[in-house]
């Protein structure tokens, strides 16, 4: 029979609430889905360029079939197959992966390439581009490139005071897809005071992924006394969803890899644990914190609802073509630095 001590709520009323929606999104299934497509049609190995995802879970998964990950294009060897993860390069990572003769598949969430898309249009109509999103981000970086010239990387509200811009009139904030709503909004208004002509893109770039994990665990939050985030602590979106359960009235909320890195001392006193999982992690990660929480009594759980998803993107077009062939020609052909696929 379990013990019960003073600080232990009675079993019966242990409870856990399960965010839905939660994990994968549909930019991160489709990546890790061309990273296996890749290997089963071109056999291993398939370079991939940074985490194919945030998660060390799926990199590790990926890695035991043949992906071989790296950071930069330089270290895939010539005549490769080399795959861009889902948070997107710049052009120039294009350029080396040509003079590299690598074929390439690009696995940029079509979500991101949206916002690539947004700054290059409003460089060409000469926009000063204010960026919201977190300096040295992947993403961040990628987006960038697309107009070094024309943008501003804006790192939350404490930053606009520093930004300067060359023309008042031509001013437009964009910004990274997996920031916490309500800190951007509260950078855009510092901006909106600052330069009240700013431009607003025509559709939100902080994705629906991100904000509907967000909206669950505000929900969920407020009636917890531990939340419990399954993501890695280099995941954007997963760090957001702890920022997004403390607001909420959670008295306590952490990020874990596994269910092996959770704290028996964080359940002390705890009746309501909640539970949700970045937009990078399978739901394997997941099930197994489950099982670790019915095992100490907390084996009640509701699921709390806020959107459904349906959204799929189709595989990166490349998928559907001969790489291995195209890499060897490459090689073949001397002087040959055709542009990389975008
Ligand atoms: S979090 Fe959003 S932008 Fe990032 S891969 Fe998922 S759907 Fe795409």
């Amino acid at each position: 029979m379990e013990p019960m001590t003073a600080d232990a709520p009675a079993p019966a009323s242990r409870r856990v609430l399960l965010a839905a929606p939660r994990g994968y999104c549909a930019g991160v299934d489709r990546a890790v889905i061309a990273v296996e497509k890749a290997l089963e049609q071109y056999g291993a190995p398939v370079y991939v360029r940074h985490e194919i995802v945030h998660n060390k879970y799926v990199v590790k998964t990926l890695e035991n079939k043949g992906a071989i990950f790296v950071e930069r294009t330089e270290e895939v060897p010539e005549g490769s197959i080399v795959m861009f993860s889902a948070h997107g390069v710049a052009p120039v990572v294009h350029e080396e992966a040509a003079r590299g003769k690598l074929a390439t598949i690009d696995a940029t969430c079509p979500l991101v390439t949206k916002v690539h898309k947004e700054a290059i249009r409003y460089a060409n109509e000469d926009f000063d581009i204010l960026l919201i999103g977190h300096e040295g981000h992947e993403e961040v970086i990628g987006t960038s490139g697309e107009a070094p010239d024309h943008i501003t990387i804006v790192d939350g509200p404490h930053d606009v005071e520093k930004v300067t811009v060359r023309d008042e009139s031509k001013v437009v904030w964009l910004s990274q897809t997996t920031l916490s709503v309500d800190e951007t909004m509260e950078t855009v208004d510092a901006l909106k005071t600052k330069f009240p002509l700013l431009v607003s893109p025509p559709s939100d770039d902080i994705c629906y992924a991100t904000s509907n994990r967000q909206e669950a665990v505000k929900v969920m939050g407020k009636d917890c006394d531990l939340v419990i985030v399954v993501g890695s602590k280099n995941s954007s979106n997963s760090i957001r969803l702890v920022e997004v359960a403390l607001d909420a009235g959670a008295k306590a909320s952490y990020l874990v890899d596994f269910a092996s890195e959770i704290d028996e001392a964080w359940l002390q006193g705890v009746t309501t644990v909640g539970l949700t999982s970045g937009a990078s992690v399978p739901e394997v990660l997941v099930d197994e914190v489950l099982e670790w929480l019915a095992a100490r009594g907390y084996g009640d759980v509701e699921i709390v609802k806020t959107a459904e998803e349906s959204i799929v993107f189709s595989l990166p077009k490349e998928l559907r073509r001969d790489l291995r062939a195209e890499a060897a020609e490459l090689v073949a052909t001397p002087g040959s630095a055709p542009g990389a696929q975008k």
